[in-house]
């Protein structure tokens, strides 16, 4: 994708540094006072030849520890491999559960089988139309087309990178099974606006909060919010194990269906084996992944409490750069977890420099940032779905017409050539490790036109 200077997967792993550290360890966290760069004494910009603002990596991420070690071999020498022979993935959906203030909770193999197990719950197959943002992760628009059925993009709120729920009611249709909102970067989406035409229009409610662990919508958590709310615990997410997701709910007629799911059919509560009541697939979660989650979660308060100050501090220091907005949240977000600082680069503040000539110069500070998420609703691979053999089938050529017509997101369209993604770990270090992240925005804007002439 020539618009994106930094894949995702580049980006990752740009901002993640294989290896090991400690938690709780002696990381100095030294702050000395800040010198931004409004300084004359700035120097050059290291695409110019200068020093880089920065040379060492942002923390590593995951973090492990000693207890991480020990829940993982616990498991392992107990030969609790999988959850058919353990108690530590229960034990891991209970807690979860709790301190979601969720009824329930379903541990699976990652995120994006959470998204189509809850779809499947709630028997949204062909014929049906999903409404979600145009701005997300793929794996939201897959967990549609998976079933089958027309997702339907919502333009983009561009002040907050969250779905434009203002403009629910003009996408919704007869056929609309379910919206699907995203709670981007572990900011949350207009949930007041989506659970009224939810409860205005009896649309049932599936929370993407693969992005936002324990971030809180007036005082609740995301994922409990809605009828179903999907995790993710890939090991790039702010509560890691490698691979793992998570379902949760407040009913228990979905719980069954999608506890079974994930369990080849067998009933939550008896486990039968004949005479099966439900459809199954297997996407157990194993012994290791909730051992490792059970570990994870005993530091997640520390280090988010510590991203969420750094994201504030950022918030602040930029505010005095023209030209890179910050995401905002809405009024009811009581809690962002910041998976991602989302901000927005203004070229016409930095001469007319690309974004991409942006990215590439802040890179070279040592500070690596991505472009963010593209166009969803235009990714090849919709088009051919929509033309295969199966949608072709399913719906009319008049109905795919109309699907395609719909899926404009023109303020989407222009988000997507101004997004910036700082990953949270530029948020785990210190607070003159974020100090130097506007230290360098601010040497690059003062020679944007030099830097634009290379
Ligand atoms: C990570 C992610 C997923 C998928 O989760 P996996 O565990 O990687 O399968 C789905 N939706 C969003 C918004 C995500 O960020």
């Amino acid at each position: 994708m020539k618009h994106n200077p930094l894949s995702r997967r580049q980006f990752m792993a740009a901002t993640t540094v294989a290896g090991v550290s400690v938690a709780g360890s002696a990381r100095a966290i030294s702050s000395p006072p800040l010198r931004i760069a409004s300084s004359p004494a700035a120097g050059k910009p290291a695409i110019l030849g200068g020093t880089p603002v920065r040379s060492e990596s942002f923390p590593p991420w995951p973090v492990i520890a000693e207890i991480d070690e020990k829940n993982f071999l616990d498991s392992l020498r107990k030969k609790e491999w999988c959850r058919l022979y353990g108690s530590t993935t229960t034990r891991f959906e209970e807690k979860w559960a709790a301190l979601l203030g969720a009824r329930y909770a379903t541990g699976v193999v990652n995120g994006t089988n959470a998204l189509y197990a809850a779809l499947n719950a709630l028997e949204v197959g062909p014929g049906d139309e999903v409404i979600l943002p145009s701005y997300t992760f793929v794996a939201t628009v897959n967990a549609v087309v998976q079933q089958f059925a027309l997702p339907v993009f919502l333009d983009t709120d561009i002040q907050t990178l969250q779905m434009d729920a203002q403009k629910l009611d003009s996408v919704i249709t007869g056929n609309t099974r379910c919206i699907l909102p995203v709670h981007l970067g572990g900011n949350v989406a207009d949930m007041d606006a989506i659970k009224k035409v939810s409860t205005d229009r009896g649309i049932p409610v599936v929370e993407d909060a693969c992005q936002a662990h324990f971030a809180e919508w007036r005082g609740r958590r995301v994922g409990a919010l809605g009828d179903i709310g999907c995790f993710s615990f890939q090991a790039s997410k702010i509560l890691p194990c490698g691979e793992g997701g998570a379902i949760v709910t407040n009913r228990e007629d979905l719980l069954n269906r999608f506890h079974a799911f994930q369990n080849n059919g067998r009933d939550r509560l008896t486990g039968t084996r004949y005479g099966y009541q439900y459809q199954g697939s297997n996407l157990r979660m194993t012994e290791f992944q909730a051992a490792l989650l059970l570990a994870q979660l005993t530091r997640f308060e520390e280090q988010s409490q510590k991203r969420e100050a750094n994201a504030r501090y950022l918030t602040e220091l930029l505010s005095g750069i023209a030209g890179v907005q910050p995401a905002k949240m809405y009024e009811g977000c009581t809690r962002n977890t910041y998976y991602i600082f989302m901000a927005r680069y203004d070229s016409g503040q930095f001469a007319g420099l690309t974004r991409a000539k942006f990215l590439q110069a802040l890179q070279r500070e040592g500070i690596p940032c991505g472009a963010g998420n593209y166009h969803l609703n235009e990714e090849p691979f919709l088009e051919k779905t929509l033309n295969s053999r199966a949608y072709r089938q399913i719906y009319s050529e008049d109905r795919l017409k109309r699907n395609r017509e719909m899926n404009r997101c023109p303020v989407n369209k222009r988000l997507s050539e101004e997004g910036l993604f700082f990953s949270q770990t530029c948020l785990l270090g210190s607070k003159s490790d974020v100090g130097q992240i506007v230290e360098a925005i601010s040497r690059i804007q003062k020679f944007a036109p030099e830097i634009g002439a290379t």
